[in-house]
């Protein structure tokens, strides 16, 4: 684009795509849906917002076989067995838990600046964690939940983010994890991070108007699709520019602190490359098994909000101000 439109070149922003992959992450290693590096003696947030008869639930650990069955049979073509078939029709029908302990939380991310060190960190901190509530908020009243981003009420459940100094921590120990899950699709998958620095540009609603309709001409020339293959990168994304919803542009969004400017941290799609076509696919996955694509497009299988989309905004005055939350 900026070889195009000299205008481009005022507006890139640095941001990292963090292409998720299913492992097996360690504690001392960036991941999606790992553990997480954590004090011995700091206690593990919990939602306190869930106890009693709780419907239609997920056990995570039949989330996990159940995402297991699916993709051995994806993977092999074959039928499946009526015990698998079962298992798959009973989950749902038995899904009713009592919970008598506040819910603890998932952690959704971690990542280390060693791997993202053109990330803006707020100063001595060198790692990100975020966790999330694996239960729906959409009935709940509100009720304190220590230390959550201001969240917008939306279509999926309230984060708790970490800033971190690796130095600080001490001894590390275990941490627990939800046993049950709203959905299937809050629970991620675990995942190690390939980050990749690239530059993003505004998506095409906050370009200037004369500037839009120029891109807008360009396309019909280029046969190029400005908003889904050269503006807001998709999938599990850092830093870089909002990528607005169908219905709530954030403009007016600000820092409930000191009134400053919020600019995205982190954005979490479905899905990490065109559902319909191979744009923003990692040359590296170009050639996979179409088998294997179901991993390379979708590998964290979770997804927030109406229309699959997650964003949390920082303030850009100052890193450790509170965070914001979307989900539409
Ligand atoms: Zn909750
Ligand atoms: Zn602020």
């Amino acid at each position: 684009m900026a070889e195009v439109f000299a205008e481009f070149r005022e507006l890139g922003r640095v941001v990292t795509r963090l292409h998720p992959r299913r492992g097996d992450p360690g504690v001392w290693e960036s991941s999606v849906g790992g553990p997480l590096v954590w004090p011995v003696g700091e206690s593990w947030p919990t939602c306190p917002g869930h106890q009693g008869v709780q419907k239609n639930v997920e056990r995570v650990a039949d989330v996990r076989a159940a995402r297991r069955i699916r993709r051995d049979r994806f993977r092999s073509g074959r039928e499946l067995t009526s015990e698998e078939r079962e298992f798959l029709d009973s989950r749902r029908r038995e899904s009713e838990v009592v919970v008598e302990q506040p819910v603890p939380l998932l952690p959704l991310l971690q990542v280390f600046a060693r791997d993202v060190p053109w990330l803006e960190w707020p100063a001595g901190r060198d790692v990100l964690q975020v966790l999330m509530c694996p239960m729906d908020h959409l009935d709940e009243p509100d009720f304190d939940l220590p230390g959550v981003s201001v969240w917008d009420h939306g279509m999926a459940p309230p984060t708790v983010v970490r800033w971190r100094s690796t130095d600080s921590v001490g001894a590390v120990g275990a941490h627990p994890m939800p046993s049950m899950v709203q959905f299937d699709h809050y629970y991620p998958e675990p995942c190690v991070l390939f980050p990749e620095r690239l530059v993003e540009y505004p998506h095409l609603w906050e370009l200037p108007e004369d500037l839009a309709e120029a891109v807008e001409e360009w396309e019909e020339i280029s046969g190029y699709d400005y908003r889904s293959q050269l503006s807001n990168v998709p999938g599990w994304v850092l830093g870089g520019w909002p990528e607005p919803g169908a219905t709530d542009p954030p403009d007016e969004m600000a820092c409930t602190e000191c009134g400053g400017e919020m600019r995205p941290l982190l954005r979490i799609s479905r899905m990490e490359w065109d559902v319909e076509g191979v744009s923003w696919c990692p040359i590296e996955e170009f050639d996979r098994d179409p088998a294997d694509r179901e991993e390379t497009k979708e590998p964290t299988g979770v997804m927030y909000g109406a229309d699959g989309t997650l964003h949390l905004y920082r303030c850009w005055e100052n890193g450790e101000h509170p965070l914001q939350q979307m989900a539409l």
